[in-house]
């Protein structure tokens, strides 16, 4: 059960069927590792992901991508994991909120920023001519739509502590992508070691994201940011993408989702990553209410030197 947090002495030997049947058979032997079925490993994880706006936004957008939240909240967890659950088993009648997230995110990836509120309209209302069904995305962004009878098999959610075990999950390389999302600030200096972001905690990350991957941090708390962005700049193997490359993420390929032909249908992935890491997680809605600032940095994981 989620409440247990038990973590496998290494990758190989997790049991990822139970939070992705569809792509993994059960393991044979208690205490071994679940078959794969579709070849397909998660790549990417939203680390400390609350509850879940993230990936559950960005789930239809990448379907043959799997992709993890990463909570140490019990309660929080379970909220993750029941509205996945709900989701999957009810994957014609969508969650509103999310209808809402996938929609903007479509409109905001393909479109500038600031959608004139006519277009959200419309927007709302094909979801409900549709009867709440995915088919909204559909009038937006064909291209974006998921396929027919996708019911968020790629989306999960593990309770873990991500300041510890990661490797017990992830693999060398395995990871695309890693988000860090408005990261609890700890703002007393004798907390900072407790900050998610730290010169050890750097080189794990680094080992769990593969080279050409990508590494997220977003925060409204202005020295969190110079934190982060600050233990990160020195570090050998993380370069930070300035604005134009952020924009022009996907066009090349090898760039954003890692192994994929760049394309301008790649490029409206990437534009719709960004629109959910800044305004598609709880925290950032939540920012966004109070009108407070937003700081983020991109980072490219480096080739490992020879
Ligand atoms: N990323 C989400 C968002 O933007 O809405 C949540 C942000 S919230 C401020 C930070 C989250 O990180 C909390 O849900 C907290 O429980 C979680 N967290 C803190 N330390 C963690 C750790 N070591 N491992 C996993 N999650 C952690």
């Amino acid at each position: 059960s989620i409440h247990h947090l038990a973590y496998p002495p290494s990758p190989a030997q997790m049991d990822w069927n139970t939070h992705f049947p569809t792509f993994f058979a059960p393991p044979p032997q208690e205490g071994e590792g679940s078959p794969s079925l579709k070849g397909k490993k998660v790549e990417f994880a939203d680390v400390g992901c609350g509850f879940g706006g993230l990936s559950i936004a960005l789930a239809p957008l990448f379907p043959d991508t799997l992709m993890l939240g990463l909570e140490i909240r019990v309660q929080v967890t379970q909220y993750v994991s029941d509205k996945i659950r709900a989701l999957r088993l009810n994957p014609g009648s969508v969650d509103p909120d999310n209808a809402d997230d996938v929609a903007e995110a479509a409109v905001a990836a393909g479109e500038t920023e600031g959608e004139p509120a006519a277009k959200r309209q419309k927007v709302d209302e094909t979801v409900k001519a549709e009867g709440g069904k995915l088919a909204p995305v559909r009038g937006i962004r064909p291209e974006l739509m998921p396929p027919e009878g996708y019911a968020y098999g790629n989306v999960s959610v593990l309770r873990a502590n991500a300041m510890k075990f990661l490797p017990n999950f992830f693999e060398k390389g395995q990871l695309s992508k890693i988000f860090f999302l408005f990261p609890d600030p700890h703002f007393k200096q004798r907390k900072h070691k407790a900050r998610i972001i730290s010169p050890t905690l750097l080189a794990e990350y680094a080992y769990v994201l593969r080279p050409g991957g990508l590494l997220y941090t977003i925060t409204d708390v202005p020295d969190l940011h110079t934190w982060m962005t600050g233990h990160l700049a020195p570090f050998p193997l993380f370069q930070r993408l300035t604005e134009e490359e952020i924009d022009r993420l996907g066009l090349e390929s090898g760039e954003g989702v890692v192994g994929q032909e760049g394309s301008e249908l790649q490029q409206m992935r990437e534009r719709a990553v960004m629109e959910a890491v800044k305004r598609r997680t709880e925290e950032g809605k939540k920012v966004e209410r109070n009108q407070g600032g937003k700081q983020w940095s991109v980072w490219r994981r480096l080739p490992d030197p020879e």
